[in-house]
């Protein structure tokens, strides 16, 4: 690696990244940043570490990296969409070292063997932590719970995402069971056989928030796509419900003429999600990384191949205009979604897991399908120009991904 100086003697002296602009939720200056042990160890202006290896910044951003509350790495099931290793890829590419996964793979992630086979699947390829979905009923069917108690210690949240839980006898008593368990339950608030795709959110929304508030039980809202929603659980927070939510990146900067589920909104609308996001009422962006094979999308199959994109998309769209400052995406992709996740990550404090991105500001790619590692292509970016490149991702102290490659292999 160009930019990578070797000095110890295969002693890990841990990374040295220098001469960066660090920006987190609540710092911005620059300086020197050093990872050892996995930890982040020291923060400062010109710090000198013997023997450490040197990666120069040479004036790039270096934020933590990003935390993906939800993504389709459609392993096992469809690995002609996306494997674990592809996703990883990906992931990393767009400057996450940290993917929740959701549960409608082939089978379902109703049972802690396909929990545990993501686990190490995504160990094998070795670029990122990868946290399991448990699905809330099995086969995702909606008509019985899963085995949540066997499920729980693998899994960080249940969700049925692709379908929201029609029935609520059924969501009842899967919020007392996940209020037992301590975990959340993540839902993909759509009420089926509504035409108003606004109202169907909203129901669900308002169903949700009313049995999290009277169970105890922690409630995320994936993709909320509508204003409703956003007032909804804002006066559940308000009202000392534990709630969060995510948005994704497309909801809030495409216009709708693509397929996804829920569908892509108004401007009035993502202005309002935009509003929502900077206030915090919205508390992270998710990507909802959907790949899928040309074939399934000119069938009709909904979602957006957008892990690799999310972070650039939303700096070119939101934060070169002005809309949103960078720390608070940053917030958003990294900090929120860290707490949520429970994780020592989301920040440059020190003490804090050694997982940094290093991204071009200024710096403008063209999005094709030969730059997307994932195998999903699915994306109505292609051809577009974007700033705010990710340059290089450091996960626990390892460079994972630097300039186009990928530890260590050539890629795009
Ligand atoms: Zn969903």
């Amino acid at each position: 690696m160009r930019l990578l100086r070797r000095a110890g003697q295969g002693v890990n002296k841990g990374l040295l990244i220098t001469d960066v602009r660090l920006v987190d939720e609540r710092s911005d200056f620059r300086g020197d940043l050093y990872i050892k042990g996995g930890l982040i160890r020291a923060v400062g202006v010109n710090l000198r570490i013997p023997g450490a290896n040197v990666l120069s910044g040479e004036g790039r951003t270096l934020l933590p990296a990003f935390v993906d509350l939800h993504a389709h790495f459609r392993d096992p099931g469809y690995p002609e969409k996306e494997g674990i290793g592809s996703g990883s890829a990906a992931a990393v590419h767009g400057g996450y070292t940290t993917v929740a996964v959701m549960a409608n793979t082939a089978p379902v992630c109703d049972r802690p063997e396909v929990a545990l086979y993501m686990r190490v699947e995504a160990e094998k390829a070795g670029l990122i932590e990868l946290y399991a979905m448990g699905a809330i009923t099995r086969g995702l069917a909606g008509e019985e719970l899963s085995d949540m108690e066997a499920l729980a210690p693998h899994v960080w949240a249940f969700s049925d995402d692709g379908f929201g839980v029609q029935r609520t006898d059924m969501i009842l008593r899967a919020f007392q069971r996940a209020a037992t368990l301590g975990r959340p339950i993540a839902e993909h608030s759509e009420y089926l056989g509504i035409d108003d795709p606004a109202l169907a959110e909203e129901l669900m929304v308002n169903r949700d928030t009313f049995l999290s508030r009277r169970i105890g039980a922690a409630l995320h809202v994936e993709h909320v796509s509508s204003a409703g929603s956003v007032k909804l659980i804002a006066a559940a927070k308000r009202a000392g419900t534990r709630v969060t939510c995510e948005v994704t990146p497309h909801h809030l900067c495409l216009e709708p003429g693509y397929t996804v589920n829920p569908p892509l909104v108004t401007e009035k609308t993502r202005d309002r999600l935009i509003v929502a996001l900077a206030s915090g009422e919205i508390d992270a962006v998710a990507t909802d990384h959907a790949p899928h094979t040309a074939v399934d999308k000119n069938r009709g199959a909904p979602g957006i191949s957008g892990i690799e994109t999310a972070f650039s998309l939303l700096y070119t769209q939101l934060v070169r205009s002005g809309r949103l400052d960078l720390p608070t995406l940053v917030r958003a992709m990294a900090t929120r979604p860290a707490q949520i996740l429970g994780l020592n990550k989301g920040s440059l404090g020190i003490g804090r897991d050694g997982d940094v991105v290093l991204v071009e500001e200024g710096e403008e790619f063209t999005v094709t399908t030969d730059w997307l590692l994932s195998r999903g292509k699915n994306t109505p970016l292609l051809g577009e120009r974007l700033r705010g490149r990710v340059w290089a991702t450091v996960h626990r102290g390892e460079v994972v991904y630097l300039d186009g490659k990928l530890r260590g292999k050539v890629v795009g």
